[in-house]
């Protein structure tokens, strides 16, 4: 099936007009991109419904909230396309166009055209870069999604990365197997692709981004196989977010799916207050009752997810809530000495992010 891609809410048909016109200062302001697949799983009737809300604009993101780069990533880009925040860990850059732009993006600074920190027009730097770094053993690439490059374009990439001795794993971040997975099953040179760079001692990842259980479709499920079959080993992130996964029932039932289907959820995240996303954001305490409470409905699988924070400083493990306080711990940290550190605050209920905390 060939799935056409959109890049005007005029093009969607199931939107009237005077829905358009009312989301034209949005449109404007937060480039809009999506397919006629990710479009199908809505369901038109409902307002509310999920899908729709991570697809197409909504007024609410006009809303002075968040800032532009919430985890400031931009401290870490060591050049166009290269971030590098923990010594082990690279991340690659290397398209910024996606299956459908995520209402709810943390880096939609990348879609911006005025956007310097994107994608380096010549990857042979890039690979320089993690060539001189003995110390890095793993690369994600992600951007964008890199599945929308063409296979021939994205093994150009991962065969410079896999001839460095010290990488060890590569990994993909993709939403495109929830987004449009007839990228994947109708490919089958993608597949030779990740068979051929996933070896058994050097093993390729796929980060895939699934937030609703609604996503994953038959189709999806056949794509998550193939690679499976094709020697990747598959795990899940989301963000927990207001209108799509906030209901603990709808959170348990997507990571119990993901778990069956061989692709366990990996993080669940605290929502970036990045602008334009405040329609999806939970404050800190009520974000981590609704992730124990699906935790609860889920097997242990399931339940090695972890809730995570993004910072600035580092990926910080939301680990309690008790007796007033919430406990967190560095998973991971910019700065040596933070790691595994652990912090105790009074659990404000509005509080959204570390600093509102610390204040
Ligand atoms: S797929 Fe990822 S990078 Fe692309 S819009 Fe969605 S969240 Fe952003």
């Amino acid at each position: 099936m060939s799935v056409r891609y959109l890049t005007s809410l005029s093009q969607v048909r199931q939107l009237d007009a005077d829905e358009i016109k009312k989301l034209s200062e949005v449109e404007k302001k937060y480039k809009f991109r999506t397919n006629e697949y990710y479009l199908s799983l809505i369901n038109w009737d409902d307002p509310n419904d999920p899908i729709r809300k991570i697809a197409i604009p909504s007024p609410e993101e006009l809303e002075d909230w968040g800032s532009i780069d919430a985890s400031q990533e931009s401290k870490y880009t060591r050049m166009r396309g290269i971030q590098h925040k923990y010594p082990d860990t690279a991340l690659l850059l290397a398209v910024n166009v996606c299956g459908t732009f995520c209402r709810f993006c943390f880096r939609k600074r990348l879609f911006f055209k005025e956007n310097l920190e994107t994608i380096s027009p010549d990857i042979s730097d890039n690979i320089d870069y993690i060539r001189k770094h003995p110390e890095i053993t793993n690369v994600l690439l992600t951007g964008g999604d890199p599945f929308i490059l063409s296979t021939q374009k994205l093994e150009r990439i991962i065969s410079q990365i896999r001839e460095i001795e010290h990488i060890q794993i590569v990994r993909i971040g993709s939403k495109i197997p929830a987004s449009n997975p007839y990228r994947i099953v109708e490919d089958p040179s993608l597949l030779e692709m990740i068979s051929k760079y996933s070896s058994p001692r050097k093993r390729i990842y796929i980060i895939t981004q699934f937030n609703h259980p609604r996503e994953l479709t038959d189709v999806a499920i056949e794509a998550l196989d193939k690679m499976l079959g094709a020697g990747a080993i598959l795990s899940n992130q989301t963000p927990l977010m207001r209108g799509i996964n906030d209901d603990p029932d709808v959170l348990a039932e997507l990571l119990k799916k993901l778990s069956f289907v061989g692709n366990p959820p990996y993080y669940v995240f605290q929502v970036r207050p990045t602008i334009g996303n405040k329609p999806f954001a939970i404050p800190l305490v009520e974000t981590y009752r609704i992730f124990q409470k699906a935790l609860s409905k889920v097997s242990g699988l399931a339940k090695r997810t972890r809730l995570i924070m993004s910072h600035a400083t580092g990926k910080i493990e939301i680990m309690a809530v008790a007796d007033g306080k919430i406990v967190l711990r560095y998973h991971r940290a910019a700065n040596r000495e933070d790691e595994g550190r652990i912090m105790i605050y009074p659990a404000k209920p509005d509080a959204y992010w570390l600093e509102d905390l610390m204040d």
